[in-house]
């Protein structure tokens, strides 16, 4: 892991070049040659999409974004799935209350974005459907680990892989100019464990987790767009080949998950405490089931605390 320590956390790093030959010479995310002598469209790509995060959160461009070249299929397919969860996670984001101009771009999103797969229905209409299953205010149900209340489940997991991807690629790679020195992180060790609610941050499972991985060594440890993203990356040790990785999106969600073999189940996620779940019945074959959230106290929150290995965190 020679390269591990080029990226910068308060610039954006750039692996872009007009000229193929001067840029990543692979799609960072399906691993296709991109480079010199490829045969399929690729164009500029950033990490974290400037629409991602509310208008303006990346101020004049010199926060941190990592900027490289990816095919034509994935980045369109990226920026379809960013915009949907673009919608979703600021509408339902704690930033809205403090803010009057967060609150106004999350209401015009909501107001012009469409449900993916429920046609005709916008984002800020799918509240209805909550109501209706458990007769409970939103603010204190979920619906499950990966599939909380309007969003498209499998939108959140590929996300979370290619936001980590992304970074996995950056602090792991030595030469993107090179085949030998590029580092690709396959589907075959991304393991998703689950999303959270801001207001579920505190739950035990999170409170757990945050409480085993804080020794672990950190890789990679950013804040950017004023807050409305962040992710960090851990290993369990120097010479074990389990990752441990957080992200958290606009405030309003966590998504945590490791890479480790797709086989394995990641030692960080075993012998869990239980959660509590209600079930309240049985509809369309489909059991609805509900738990109370937990929210995370300030002085507990830990998830994204750590110095980088070796990193003076200017
Ligand atoms: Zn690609």
């Amino acid at each position: 892991m020679n390269g591990i320590f080029r990226y910068r956390i308060k610039q954006p790093v750039t692996w872009f070049n007009q000229a193929v030959s001067k840029s990543n010479q692979y799609c960072l995310y399906c691993g296709r040659l991109v480079g010199v002598g490829a045969t399929i469209s690729s164009n500029k790509e950033h990490l974290v999409g400037r629409e991602f995060v509310p208008t303006g959160a990346f101020g004049d461009g010199t926060l941190f974004n990592f900027i490289f070249r990816a095919c034509e299929d994935c980045n369109n397919e990226k920026s379809n799935i960013e915009r949907h969860i673009s919608t979703v996670s600021l509408y339902n984001s704690p930033a809205r209350r403090d803010s009057q101009i967060y609150n106004d771009i999350a209401n015009r999103k909501a107001a012009n974005d469409y449900y993916p797969n429920k046609q005709g229905v916008l984002i800020k209409d799918s509240d209805d459907n909550l109501t209706i299953a458990g007769g409970f205010g939103r603010s204190n149900i979920t619906f499950g680990l990966s599939s909380p209340p309007q969003v498209e489940p499998t939108y959140f997991e590929l996300l979370a892989f290619r936001h980590i991807q992304g970074i996995f690629s950056l602090i792991t790679s030595h030469n993107p100019l090179t085949a030998t020195g590029t580092t690709l992180l396959s589907h075959d060790f991304f393991h998703f464990f689950g999303l959270y609610n801001h207001a579920d941050w505190g739950n035990p499972h999170l409170i757990e987790i945050m409480s085993r991985v804080c020794k672990f060594p950190c890789y990679a440890n950013i804040e950017t767009a004023n807050g409305f993203f962040k992710v960090i990356i851990r290993k369990r040790s120097a010479d074990d080949g389990e990752w441990f990785w957080a992200l958290e999106w606009n405030k309003s969600y966590r998504v945590i998950g490791a890479i480790a073999n797709i086989n394995d189940n990641p030692a960080v996620f075993r012998n869990l405490p239980a959660l509590v779940w209600k079930e309240l019945g049985i509809q369309d074959g489909a059991t609805t089931r509900i738990r109370e959230e937990t929210p995370l106290n300030e002085e507990q929150d830990i998830l994204f605390v750590a110095q980088v290995e070796g990193v003076q965190i200017a």
